[in-house]
């Protein structure tokens, strides 16, 4: 039987992502270096994940996501003032600089700068791509069934395996 995009299996994509008619991220234009991703674990935004599914392949598809299936919705209470002494010297606090902030968990969350003033720093947490309707034309570029580890890891290993 054909493979087709399901659980457990390991799909390879080249896309094009359009937001406000500019294209702003895509695989190599060649094809050579498709994304690959292991399907069914949230490992890609749910909204592609679930236009994917069942999709053979060579079959090329576009889709529009919306930010409640993409990265989310603008959340303003993810915009938030911060002590400057809380940033390391060796960050230059400035506007549109991205950081790496740790929560309280420990968890990695990406942080860009929107506001400086003297003794505080504003930063915005939402994902950029955050409120956004998302265009994508996708092109299956490969099928194959994930390995052990891969289902164990819950995610696809490629060529930068570790
Ligand atoms: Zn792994």
């Amino acid at each position: 039987m054909e493979k087709r995009v399901e659980d457990s299996i390991v799909v390879a994509i080249n896309y094009i992502l359009t937001v406000d008619g500019e294209v702003l991220d895509s695989t190599d234009p060649d094809g050579a270096s498709p994304l690959e991703y292991l399907h069914g674990v949230g490992q890609i935004i749910p909204g592609l994940e679930k236009a994917l599914t069942g999709m053979e392949l060579g079959q090329v598809k576009k889709v529009t996501i919306s930010p409640e299936e993409g990265y989310g919705e603008f959340d303003p209470d993810a915009v938030v003032w911060l002590s400057r002494e809380d940033f390391p010297e060796s960050i230059p606090l400035e506007l549109g600089i991205e950081l790496e902030l740790q929560d309280g968990d420990g968890e990695i969350q990406l942080a860009t700068i929107v506001d400086v003033e003297d003794e505080r720093i504003q930063v915005d947490m939402n994902h950029p791509l955050a409120g956004e309707n998302l265009h994508f034309e996708v092109t299956i570029a490969g099928l194959r069934e994930a390995t052990e580890e891969e289902l164990a890891h819950g995610h696809a290993h490629g060529a930068h395996s570790h």
